[in-house]
């Protein structure tokens, strides 16, 4: 499988629409798994903390044997009637359309969040082939903005970015730039550190200062990713940017009475739009902000 889109890789690069086309269909593949991701990696990670408790506290469960729960086991299924959902009902965005967004059996209606995962996630490399053309960065580009895509969502979601998301991306990022990809080595790695030390140094700042906690340690690390993918010169405008727009954001969903106050919004969305504009408009970005 792999071998043949390699092979294919030449071919596509001979036409000025192919890389992009490439990409976007992948993309759409690929946004049909984050949703699988985003739905069950935080269901995983609730029942490995609850085992974890139950060893704590000696509290062992014998007689219920516990079914095997990962991202390709089991089958999807509709949430409302628990049907699997055949594979023919499972392509991207063509067949909620063709359902009318509805379970074939139940009737339910299905999220427009789904197809919009697969959507977003066919723009994003789009959008990476066009920025990079027939290049290695484009793939490892788009892979960026699928990851990052993932973690907002989750976040939005559940107010967590998860370890096995965050962790696997800092690394890709550094082999990424192993190769120079987007920038030198030594970059990267400077930027992975200054970006889990900037945050580390605000949350305890904040925390010094209020007693509250303005963010999670996932925040550091994915600040830290995307230091490793972007340098360390992206930092300042990927900070900034997040802090105004989530700022803006906030006060206005206040505004429109949609989030309470006291509830803290999740900065993870605001810092993975932040990466991405910077992986795609960084140059020209700095250049108006630096001197
Ligand atoms: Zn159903």
């Amino acid at each position: 499988m792999l071998c043949a889109v390699l092979d294919l890789w030449p071919v596509l690069a001979d036409y000025p629409l192919g890389y992009p086309a490439g990409l976007g269909v992948l993309g759409l593949l690929v946004g049909s798994f984050l949703n699988v991701v985003i739905h069950r990696l935080p269901l995983m990670m609730e029942r490995d903390w609850q085992r974890d408790c139950a060893d704590l506290t000696g509290h062992v469960e014998t007689d219920s044997p516990v079914a095997a729960f990962n991202l390709m086991v089991p089958r999807s299924r509709c949430p409302h009637c628990q049907q699997p959902i055949a594979a023919w009902d499972n392509l991207p965005v063509l067949s909620w359309l063709l359902l009318a967004g509805r379970c074939r059996h139940c009737r339910a209606s299905i999220s427009v969040r789904y197809p919009l995962v697969e959507l977003s996630a066919a723009v994003l490399g789009v959008v990476a082939a066009w920025h990079f053309g027939a290049t290695p960065s484009a793939l490892w580009g788009a892979g960026f903005s699928w990851a990052l895509l993932a973690l907002a969502v989750i976040d939005l979601d559940t107010q967590l970015l998860p370890d096995d998301l965050t962790l696997p991306l800092l690394w890709a990022g550094l082999v990424a730039n192993l190769f120079g990809y987007f920038v030198d080595l030594p970059t990267a790695v400077v930027g992975a550190m200054a970006g889990y030390l900037s945050l580390w140094v605000v949350y305890w700042g904040f925390k010094f200062a209020t007693g509250k906690e303005g963010m999670g340690y996932g925040d550091f690390k994915l600040l830290a990713a995307l230091g490793a993918w972007l340098g360390w010169q992206a930092l300042p405008t990927i900070i900034v940017g997040a802090a105004l727009v989530g700022a803006v954001v906030g006060l206005a969903l206040i505004g429109l009475r949609r989030h309470e106050r006291s509830k803290p919004l999740p900065f993870g969305p605001f810092l993975a739009a932040a990466g991405w504009i910077n992986l795609i408009w960084g140059g020209p970005l700095r250049q108006l902000i630096g001197p």
